[in-house]
């Protein structure tokens, strides 16, 4: 079971649709029930996850280059990761 990240209601994990919500430039992701599904689609602030993400061609670019290095999708967010704790030093 998940909890909705809308009405906090929880639903078997395999009902919830994973959307992406942008608050201010960070994004959120968010566990969204079959209910709440159309309020969501309805809020400019969230994002179809599968849609929005992956479908994007810049990153499809990333995924490709990903993909021809071979780097598998934990090691990609590692670098993510560090990378973005780099820029939060450099940006203090
Ligand atoms: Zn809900």
């Amino acid at each position: 079971m998940e909890k909705c990240s809308m009405c906090s209601k929880k639903f078997p994990d395999e009902t919830m649709h994973k959307m992406i919500q942008i608050v201010g430039k960070k994004a959120y992701g968010q566990n969204i029930c079959p209910a709440c599904r159309g309020l969501a689609a309805a809020n400019p602030n969230y994002y179809d996850a599968a849609a929005g993400f992956s479908q994007d061609a810049e990153w499809g670019k990333v995924i490709d280059e990903a993909n021809k290095l071979e780097l598998p999708a934990d090691v990609v967010m590692d670098l993510i990761q560090s990378f973005a704790k780099t820029v939060k030093k450099m940006n203090k």
